[in-house]
């Protein structure tokens, strides 16, 4: 496959009383698809995670927002997929890392494409487009940018559905035509079904349709509930149980010589409701100055300074944060691996000045920008393990 230019500037990685950087190459999301495709004799893959056995037919199941802590502390809720946490079933739980930052499009980019952030490019939920000077959502796709040049690589589906290998994702109609889905998650055939179950049960259907298969599914509510009512409250564990059931239901339809990974594109942490764990950068004169754009979100922010400022905004953030955030500049984030051990020369500067990961139960919210987002129970975007390690469950046919 393409091979990611290499940025080649070597400042000396940061001390920090270190980040935890996600497993690339060994262990992360990244690894995934391309262990599955490498098992499958799709040409230029490299199994990353060579402990899984090649299956003739792979699928992957994504649950948005489900961290291995999450789960691991939720066994009652989800008593098949805790089954799979042991090796009754043949198969055996792990944990894997997500990537930086623990956020939606950034894993997603990272399982489709094989590829790290710094070589895909989608570095965070909202960045800076260098050539616009705008901030760009990621998720959304706002504002609209051409989709090949963000994010030029070929994905994992693409190359299989190349090679001979049935690739399909079955996921919400909503996502059929997104610019996220068509560099992320595209390759072969999208198919949208509304409900959970009609997703297993097509799922099921694509792998027994072809003797060799890539299939990717997708469940989204389990995300949605940690935002607004946090990870412990009754609905997030009613939709861990209901996803119990829907991982139940297609592992118990998987035809023979199959493989059903479960996994996750990042875990979740609540912040409680105050002043010194939501700080807020709208309302703070010493964080907004010399600040040109607020990027990113409240646990993983990308900050980009006016011209000449970034040494100035990298002091003063390490001060004010510094206690309760991991806070790097851009060249010592790149040089500490935090996207990637490598990373494209089109994407560095979609990376903030100044780049700010939370490491304990904090936020910093930006309550006059981000209303929405500040006002969210849990959250996620940096690397500690409760949003960094998501399971990777497997069942075998
Ligand atoms: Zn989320």
């Amino acid at each position: 496959m393409v091979q990611p230019a290499v940025w080649d500037s070597h400042p000396e990685p940061l001390p920090l009383d270190s980040a935890p950087v996600p497993a690339y190459g060994t262990g992360s999301l990244a690894d995934l698809l391309p262990t599955l495709a490498a098992g499958l004799g799709v040409p230029g893959m490299t199994a990353g995670i060579p402990e899984l056995t090649p299956a003739d037919r792979n699928c992957v199941f994504l649950i948005d927002g489900l961290g291995w802590e999450q789960l691991r502390a939720h066994p009652e809720d989800a008593p098949f997929m805790t089954s799979l946490l042991g090796s009754s079933r043949g198969g055996t739980g792990r944990p894997v890392t997500a990537g930086f930052p623990a956020t939606t499009a950034t894993s997603l980019a990272s399982v489709g494409t094989g590829l790290p952030p710094g070589a895909h490019g989608l570095p965070g939920y909202t960045v800076r487009n260098p050539d616009t000077g705008e901030l760009m959502n990621q998720l959304r796709w706002q504002p609209w940018t051409a989709p090949a040049a963000w994010q030029p690589y070929p994905t994992v589906f693409e190359l299989a559905h190349r090679a001979g290998v049935h690739s399909a994702q079955v996921s919400s109609p909503t996502f059929a035509n997104t610019p996220l889905t068509k560099v992320a998650l595209s390759g072969g055939a999208f198919h949208g079904r509304l409900s959970g179950e009609d997703r297993m049960d097509l799922a099921a259907e694509q792998l027994a349709g072809a003797d060799r298969a890539l299939v990717y599914t997708y469940y989204a509510e389990v995300d949605g509930a940690g935002h607004r009512f946090g990870v412990d409250s009754d609905t997030w564990r009613g939709q861990l149980a209901h996803v119990d059931r829907l991982v139940q239901r297609l592992a118990e339809q998987l035809p023979p010589r199959s493989a059903l990974y479960v996994t996750a594109d990042h875990g979740m942490i609540d912040v409680p409701f105050d002043e010194q764990h939501r700080i807020d950068f709208d309302e703070d004169w010493e964080l907004k100055a010399g600040v040109a754009l607020l990027g990113g979100e409240g646990r993983a922010r990308h900050v980009y300074a006016v011209p000449g400022a970034a040494n100035d905004v990298l002091t003063c953030w390490r001060e004010v944060l510094g206690e309760q955030f991991w806070v790097a500049s851009r060249d010592e984030a790149i040089a500490s691996g935090w996207f990637g051990p490598a990373i494209d020369d089109r994407v560095v500067h979609r990376i903030g000045d100044v780049v700010a990961a939370a490491r304990d139960d904090v936020l910093l919210i930006a309550s006059e920008r981000e209303p929405r987002e500040s006002a969210m129970v849990g959250n996620h975007g940096s690397m500690t393990p409760a949003e960094q390690l998501v399971p990777l469950l497997e069942v075998r046919s």
